[in-house]
């Protein structure tokens, strides 16, 4: 019996580095126009003494921030935990400065990268920025200047909000949002938006500005529509597991990619690096493989260095399976050609 391929990508912040853009990496990150940013700079040296801006990473940042907001107006009754608001809200203010891309412009090796997968192939992604969003906008089908209903970007707006059907939504995927595979951003997007308040319509449905026709002049900092609170840009650093349950949408997304993970024949790590902090990736892909049916499967990694090809191998339990390893993206392009 011949066996359905799919393909399922892992991509990380070493794919937006290796990108036409040029992006930093988690590590590194605060290399750039740090200094004119006071607050942000003198936390930084507090929390990375007499170290090098290169050691400083983002995520480590965002995560000791991420606890602090949500622990200390609860645990301390001081002023601190405004600080650290105002803090966390300029992180992010620096962070979309850090990872922005010029209007209209693609990447041709994420161009190239996708135009190696099929239809039911899903990308799950770890990265904020929208340079893969803009290269699936441009070479998925479209439908009236929108991305196609049932394509990877055009299923977005009804997994993170409201499916667009006359009828109430079903409690669960429809059988034509499960043709095509799925584009799944589980640490969140520079361009989602949503609001704080617990029970509010935007609290429970995230705003993807890049696919919504209704996407002009909304943004961060605009008063919710239902709430009146300010709306604020969903990311979520690696830590923050309580943050993960507490959001359905976000439980919704992570299901789907165990689902894709264990029924993927093909399994592409590509510019990921596994951070130890990241035990909810870590958990992802250990449970994915152990669920697997079809237990046979490959394992491509993509990283320039050998010994970080190794660490991710070892993550992925079980042998069988056949391992492929590749320097560049570009090797594994070249390998990889569209499978017709
Ligand atoms: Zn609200």
């Amino acid at each position: 019996m011949e066996t359905k391929t799919s393909t399922t990508l892992i991509i990380g912040a070493g794919l937006s580095a290796a990108s036409d853009f040029h992006l930093p990496t988690m590590r590194g990150f605060f290399t750039q126009n740090i200094s004119e940013n006071t607050e942000i700079n003198y936390f930084l040296k507090w929390f990375y003494p007499n170290q090098n801006p290169e050691e400083y990473n983002l995520e480590d940042v965002l995560s000791f921030l991420n606890l602090s907001c949500a622990r200390i107006p609860i645990w301390q009754n001081n002023f601190q935990s405004q600080s650290n608001r105002i803090l966390f809200d300029s992180l992010l203010k620096y962070t979309k400065m850090r990872l922005e891309i010029p209007v209209n412009s693609i990447c041709s090796l994420h161009e190239s990268l996708f135009q190696t997968l099929k239809e039911q192939d899903t990308i799950i992604s770890f990265n904020y920025d929208l340079v893969a969003d803009r290269v699936l906008l441009n070479i998925e089908p479209q439908q009236n200047d929108r991305p196609g209903l049932d394509t990877r970007m055009g299923k977005i707006s009804g997994l993170l909000g409201r499916l667009n059907i006359w009828n109430d939504p079903p409690p669960s995927l429809l059988p034509r949002e499960q043709k095509w595979g799925f584009y799944l951003k589980l640490h969140g997007s520079l361009d989602w938006l949503y609001c704080e308040t617990p029970g509010c319509e935007n609290n429970v449905n995230i705003f993807a500005c890049g696919v919504s026709e209704l996407s002009e002049g909304q943004a961060e900092g605009m008063p919710c529509r239902y709430c009146g609170a300010s709306l604020k840009t969903f990311i979520i650093p690696p830590v923050a597991t309580k943050r993960l349950e507490d959001r359905g949408r976000m439980a919704f997304l992570w299901n789907i990619a165990l689902r894709q993970l264990s029924s993927a024949t093909r399994i592409a790590v590509i510019g990921i690096s596994f951070a130890p902090s990241d035990f909810e990736l870590r958990w992802l892909v250990r449970q994915a493989i152990e669920l697997r049916v079809q237990k046979y499967y490959e394992l491509h990694v993509v990283n320039p260095s050998k010994h970080d090809r190794q660490n991710i191998i070892k993550l992925f339990p079980g042998i069988d399976r056949s391992v492929y390893e590749y320097e560049t993206v570009k090797d594994y392009i070249d390998n990889n050609p569209v499978d017709c």
